[in-house]
């Protein structure tokens, strides 16, 4: 069975064929860093990081491009109200998104593309429209989209295409589903525009690009370069991005090239925080920084996040969060336990393989991968408890391959130096002991570790350490 995902274009789960297997191209809209990302941008960033964990773990090859939107309507207006150039506003939020990514153990992009560093690209981008005929400069000075001249539009969000008022416009970057207008490739540069560093020459006037012309001209940028294609493989995002977002990406995208802008749609479903939607207005607004803040181990989130398909809102409160964290600390434990104790488990691990393969194929079903992971932990469990002195390996490694594409298992405690240096010398002082055969010196030195938490394991390899 290969790998099948749930496409958002036709409305169903298709298997996936990439356009140069294994070769798979996948593009993910990334932050716009006028802020702090919150907690819901990263369970989207969290599901494209299990998508592309998968699909690795499968044996495609994928090359995967993030952008950062570092100039938009949101950011112009933060920097203006801070007083600051577009750049010095963004760096520090660019800089935090990448901390928060590395705490949640989301796999860096092969490529993080900034608006900014684009601008050539989207300007070539719009003389393209303009000569296909499919953008047209407006009285006001600003470039815009004709979506009479691009018939297809409004597929992916099935738009009644019948309720588009011809030339109508709209000029802001995000804007109703029951507005569907004409919108802005190119925005005439105004005074604050200037004034924030957010105001660039093209031959059809000064001004900034809309957001939605950036993700199409980084994006074809990235694959035509790199791969000579103008189509993706794979483009995702949050499901608030299908419209207008996606649609306007596609309509410039396949306006310029008349190609497939991408085979296959991905939307990661929302988050609500203690039951609503996270807003600054209910309090329940939440940064990926705050749980860092409060000592949340990124295993819970991650497993917390797995025990709902991507498809389905998750809500993310105190309890969900306990819950996930108890089920991180008995996956440590156990993990623990094989790596002393070891055993095959012959009767056991080609059913966790075989059941976390199908059900990760079947459009990420992680909810049916975590229960199969914990099926396994209970039945071990059992099995070792039953049989002592089992031989292999076979269930460590098959157990750390499923933990593994999930990334759930919890994070080591940071070892205090002190603590280590201590250890150091009493280990080296129970090696001497070990060495003259005092063999009750060498106990005694293993209870006094052991009272401050210390636990050590003897290997061919020398003696290692652990915090309990
Ligand atoms: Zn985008």
């Amino acid at each position: 069975m290969p790998v099948a995902l749930y496409n958002t274009m036709s409305r169903s789960v298709e298997p996936l064929q990439p356009l140069a297997p294994p070769r798979v191209t996948l593009y993910t809209c990334g932050p716009t860093v006028w802020n702090y990302a919150h907690i819901g941008n990263f369970r989207t960033f969290l599901f494209e990081d299990l998508l592309r964990r998968w699909l690795e773990h499968s044996g495609y090859d994928v090359f995967h491009i993030m952008n950062l939107t570092d100039v938009d309507d949101r950011v112009i207006k933060a920097a203006a109200g801070a007083g600051k150039r577009i750049t010095e506003h963004t760096e520090p939020f660019t800089q935090a998104f990448f901390q928060d990514r590395d705490y949640l153990r989301i796999k860096p992009a092969h490529v993080y593309t900034r608006a900014t560093q684009y601008i050539p690209q989207m300007i070539a981008l719009v003389q393209r429209l303009m000569e296909r005929g499919v953008a047209y400069k407006g009285e006001d000075g600003s470039v815009y989209f004709a979506l009479s001249r691009f018939p297809t539009y409004g597929r992916l969000s099935r738009l009644d295409t019948r309720q588009i008022k011809v030339g109508a416009r709209v000029a802001s970057d995000e804007y109703a589903k029951d507005d569907p207008s004409d919108f802005a490739l190119w925005k005439k540069a105004d005074a604050e525009d200037e004034s924030v560093g957010a105001a660039w020459d093209a031959p059809f006037g000064r001004g900034r690009p809309g957001w939605h012309l950036e993700c199409s001209a980084m994006a074809l940028d990235e694959i035509g370069k790199r791969f000579d294609v103008r189509t993706l493989d794979i483009h995702c995002g949050g499901i608030d991005l299908i419209f207008p977002h996606h649609e306007d990406e596609i309509a410039q995208s396949e306006g310029a090239t008349g190609d497939p802008f991408a085979r296959c749609w991905m939307h990661g479903e929302f988050l609500n925080v203690r039951g609503t939607k996270m807003s600054k207005r209910f309090g329940n607004f939440l940064t990926a920084r705050d749980l860092r803040e409060q000592g949340v181990d990124a295993a819970a989130v991650r497993l917390l996040f797995w025990q709902s398909h991507y498809r389905q809102p998750i809500d993310f409160n105190d309890e969900a969060l306990a819950g996930a964290t108890e089920g991180v600390r008995r996956l440590g434990e156990f993990h623990a336990r094989l790596k002393t104790s070891g055993g095959d488990l012959p009767e056991l691990v080609p059913t966790l393989e075989a059941e976390c393969t199908a059900a990760l194929d079947d459009d990420l079903d992680a909810p049916r991968a975590v229960a199969a992971l914990f099926e396994f932990v209970r039945a071990a469990n059992r099995e070792l408890d039953r049989v002592t002195g089992r031989k292999g390996s076979g269930a460590l490694a098959a157990f750390e391959r499923v933990a593994g594409v999930l990334d759930v298992l919890p994070t080591p405690k940071a070892v205090d130096p002190d603590l280590a240096g201590w250890v150091a010398e009493r280990l080296a002082a129970r090696d001497r002991a070990r060495k003259s055969k005092d063999f009750k010196a060498a106990d005694a030195i293993r209870a006094e570790l052991k009272a401050r938490g210390v636990e050590i394991e003897d290997t061919p390899m020398g003696t290692k350490w652990r915090v309990a």
